[in-house]
């Protein structure tokens, strides 16, 4: 059975792409690679220096400059990866609210986009590799083996975050959740480069009524088609 080398996963906001994609690669073992943690990285370091979001030639800089480094989980916190920034773990400070709320301002820099989408594909030119986000069947592994493009309703995705975030000790309310998910997708989809959308040979999973093992099961099969076939 021939092995896939590379597998893309995008999709909106909380769409449980990163939870299904970490859950694939561990299967599979592969490298679990979320592009996203970049984007916030650059966003919190931004932030963190009392900078704006909205000043781009800022947010180009700290890309340019930045040292983001991903490696294994070193605790089991609930965390998927350490993010370390600088040398500094910064794996929770990536996910606050604030960060949320500027992330998709900064993603949309070209400049931004330039300094992390080469490295992003170095990554994932290695092989044996399940790499997240919004734009990896589309700009960065344009020639990934399979794509898959998760997707779910608003209401859906702002549940599930509602649950995972009062699950963890840090509830929000649901109602800015909904906001906040809905504001990013706006921006994510719209942005002239690499926006949010399925790869024309993507495969389109809508996981909305449906359980994460239900979902997960969908995807396991699409790797097993696709290698089959190859
Ligand atoms: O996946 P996650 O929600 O952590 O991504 C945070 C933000 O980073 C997204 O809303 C999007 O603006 C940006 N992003 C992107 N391209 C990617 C991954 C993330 O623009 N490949």
């Amino acid at each position: 059975m021939p092995l896939l080398n590379s597998i893309a996963i995008d999709g909106p906001a909380a769409s449980g792409k990163s939870t299904l994609a970490k859950r694939l690669a561990d299967a599979l073992d592969y490298l679990f690679f979320d592009t996203g943690v970049m984007y916030r990285a650059v966003t919190y370091a931004v932030l963190a220096q009392g900078g704006d979001a909205g000043d781009e030639a800022l947010c180009t800089r700290v890309a340019e400059g930045l040292d983001i480094d991903v490696q294994p989980a070193s605790q089991t916190d609930g965390r998927q990866a350490d993010v370390l920034i600088d040398g500094r773990d910064c794996t929770w400070e990536i996910r606050q609210p604030q960060v949320d709320a500027s992330v998709s301002i900064v993603a949309a820099y070209p400049g931004v986009r330039q300094a992390l989408t080469g490295p992003q594909r170095r990554i994932g030119l290695r092989g044996r590799v399940v790499m997240v986000g919004r734009d990896i069947g589309t700009v960065v592994l344009p020639e990934a083996d399979l794509k898959i493009y998760l997707d779910a309703s608003v209401a859906e995705r702002a549940r599930r975050r509602f649950e995972e975030r009062r699950r963890s000790g840090k509830p929000e309310e649901f109602e800015r959740l909904l906001d906040s998910i809905r504001q990013r997708d706006r921006l994510d989809a719209s942005r002239d480069l690499a926006p949010l959308r399925p790869a024309e040979d993507a495969v389109i999973v809508d996981s909305d009524g449906k359980n994460a093992d239900e979902v997960f099961a969908e995807m396991l099969a699409l790797v097993e088609a696709r290698q089959d076939a190859g």
